[in-house]
């Protein structure tokens, strides 16, 4: 049994320094960030631009990890072990950029996401529920758009074109019409240059007044933050208000939303605006593609995203500074943190100082969309690559039982088992190939649990310096704190230092190719598929996007992170395996293809014991319990 208290307690016993102190303490001025509360302060995006002129830029590094067991294999601990660790120990400027936990999880199989043990992020309560509200504001704008959508096609169904044009454009007492600002995209998209609602013809007015929208084909859906399987499919429009108009549809959880997406790859506010604007929900009758903008919405999206776009600015239980922004989730959404984050973060450390970025899951999806998408979009280059593994989790892809939240591992975890190790660690050698494929050091983070042995260790070492790894480091900041990462701090600094004038850094394909070269480019290069399959409907969607002009975008597989294939049983670093795509999305307005591996659900579900039966209220204290 592990020496170190429950997260919880840990996390509740240390002194929390009031926000203001750890805002002061990175330069930032009162002007540079709003206190929402004690401890956590939302900083303003437009900081970056000023610190990147008076200090430079920190070295970039982004953490990812092995294919993980359902327990988590430290990510986000090793993340702010390593952030203590430079920032508490070896005395560098260091800030660590994290994502937001979804409370699907909190509640629901896997338990918080503020990192574990002595090496966390605090108050870790607020971290895990609420923060400051931007998934809420995520939810609460995917789902208008979703009202907006169903409304207006049952508006267009139930009104004939004069009536429906009357009703958007009414008349004022002294008989002109009004005219919203926000209608105006959806004039220009029509190819008509006119600003006075009276000037337009009977055509024109249908035009605008009729979208259209082929309503067997929308692909928005509505989101919640919550593991709820039973809103995987759901039909709509019920009630008798609606007239029969019933159409079947579905939720995602809220971090899958492409709107979450937008928040993730977004550089600036007016840029957030196009972006939502730019948003895809359904083709028309005639198969061209619908936005947020031809519904006049993208405004109150940005109203209710203007606030989320700012990083939540916190600390770790060593008074390291913390950015959060952005949410998990690397196998149905990109589950990276944001590229305002990161920036803002380089731009605080400044020269010589260091970013540690976290991309979610195992290698295989976080880190490739890390590099593909985010670096793709930002023209930021990583330094070095953390790869974080366990000897659990390879001994899990070397054969060993499989292991669930809340039940006891099998003895194969708890004994040692060279064997078992010396046939998982395959799962980490490939994810170091494939690292390397885009030109970045990787160092391995061996992220220590009390029942691993020394053993265990060298047959993992051996492995990864022979996979070309620069070079493997065992931590013990779940136990120590950020003293157990300062070895994993020095070869990580190392490592920056030998590749700061490097140009080795190269994407993995080019936008202008097919959307199925660039798919089978990750499933061959990556995945080590021999091939990609395709279902009617994922054809039919891909040659739909193709048409509609966004085949040059980048992709963003949704894939278990379990294995490297789409089969979650497939340990190892399997081989000989075809990828099959169910059905593809296309994100807009984030910019990318979204391809589902399999029949992948976008929405968890709860297992039959969750984690909320531990988590309460102390009525004298009223702190949270259980988290
Ligand atoms: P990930 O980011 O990979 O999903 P987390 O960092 O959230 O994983 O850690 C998952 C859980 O495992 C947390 O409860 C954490 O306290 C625990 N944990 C992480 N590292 C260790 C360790 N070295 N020893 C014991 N428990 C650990």
């Amino acid at each position: 049994k592990s020496p170190v208290p429950a997260d919880i307690d840990v996390a509740q016993a240390a002194t929390v320094v009031p926000i203001r102190t750890v805002a002061a303490a990175c330069g930032l001025t009162e002007a540079d960030y709003e206190p929402y509360g004690h401890y956590k302060a939302k900083v303003s995006e437009k900081v970056s631009e000023k610190l990147k002129a008076e200090r430079g830029e920190g070295y970039y590094v982004v953490v990812a990890g092995i294919n993980p067991t359902p327990l988590g294999e430290g990510k986000s601990t090793t993340t702010i072990g390593l952030a203590q660790a430079m920032g508490a120990h070896l005395e560098k400027n260091c800030v660590a950029c994290i994502r937001q936990p979804s409370m699907g999880p909190t509640f629901g199989i896997k338990g918080g996401a503020a990192g574990g043990g002595y090496s966390q992020v605090i108050p870790m309560e607020e971290m895990n529920l609420h923060l400051t509200g931007d998934i809420h504001a995520i939810g609460a704008a995917n789902n208008l758009l979703a009202a907006a959508i169903d409304a207006r096609v049952f508006h267009e169904l139930t009104q004939k074109d004069e009536a429906l044009y009357d009703r958007l454009c009414p008349r004022k007492k002294d008989g002109t019409r009004v005219f919203a600002a926000s209608m105006l995209k959806r004039l220009r998209k029509l190819g008509i240059d006119k600003t006075d609602p009276d000037q337009l013809t009977a055509e024109e007015r249908a035009a605008f007044a009729r979208l259209d929208i082929d309503r067997e084909k929308i692909s928005w859906r509505r989101v919640v933050d919550m593991n709820d399987r039973f809103l995987r499919k759901i039909t709509v429009g019920q009630n008798p208000t609606e007239k029969g108009y019933t159409r079947e549809t579905g939720f995602d959880i809220t971090v899958a939303s492409e709107i979450m997406a937008v928040l993730a790859m977004t550089t600036s506010l007016a840029d957030m605006e196009r972006r939502l604007g730019a948003m895809v929900v359904a083709p028309d009758m005639k198969g061209e593609p619908v936005t947020a903008d031809d519904l006049g919405i993208t405004g109150a999206l940005v109203a209710l995203m203007k606030d989320a776009i700012k990083p939540t600015l916190m600390q770790t239980l060593e008074g390291t500074p913390v950015l959060v922004h952005a949410g998990p989730f690397a196998n149905i959404a990109s589950g990276n943190s944001s590229i305002i984050a990161d920036q803002i973060g380089r731009a605080m450390v400044g020269a010589g100082g260091y970013v540690l970025t976290e991309a979610g899951f195992g290698a295989d999806i976080g880190l490739e969309k890390f590099m593909n998408l985010k670096c793709r979009s930002s023209g930021m280059k990583p330094h070095c690559a953390v790869i974080v593994a366990t000897v659990r989790a390879l001994k899990l892809h070397g054969g060993g039982p499989a292991v669930s939240p809340g039940k006891p591992l099998p003895h194969e975890y708890t004994n040692e088992d060279v064997e078992l190790v010396k046939k998982g660690v395959a799962n980490l050698t490939r994810h170091i190939e494939n690292t390397k494929k885009f030109g970045v050091p990787v160092v391995v983070a061996m992220n220590m649990f009390p029942t691993d042995t020394e053993a265990e260790h060298a047959v993992i070492k051996e492995a990864a310096m022979v996979a070309g790894a620069d070079d493997c480091v065992l931590c013990t900041h779940h136990a120590e704190g950020g003293k157990g990462a300062a070895a994993l701090g020095e070869a990580v600094a190392k490592a920056c230092e030998a590749n700061a004038g490097a140009d080795n850094f190269r994407l993995l394909y080019e936008g202008e190719t097919s959307i199925k070269h660039k798919i089978e480019t990750i499933a061959k290069e990556l995945y080590r598929a021999d091939g990609v399959s395709y279902s009617e409907q994922a054809e039919a969607k891909i040659a739909m996007f193709t048409e509609q002009g966004f085949g040059a975008l980048p992709i963003c597989m949704a894939k278990t992170q379990y294995s490297f294939s789409h089969d979650a049983d497939l340990k190892g670093a399997p081989t000989g395996f075809t990828l099959p795509i169910g059905d593809v999305r296309c994100s807009a307005g984030a910019g990318f293809i979204v391809p589902l591996v399999g029949a992948f659900p976008t929405i968890p579900g709860l297992p039959t014991r969750p984690a909320y039966y531990e988590i309460g209220v102390d009525m004298e204290t009223e702190q949270v319990l259980g988290l």
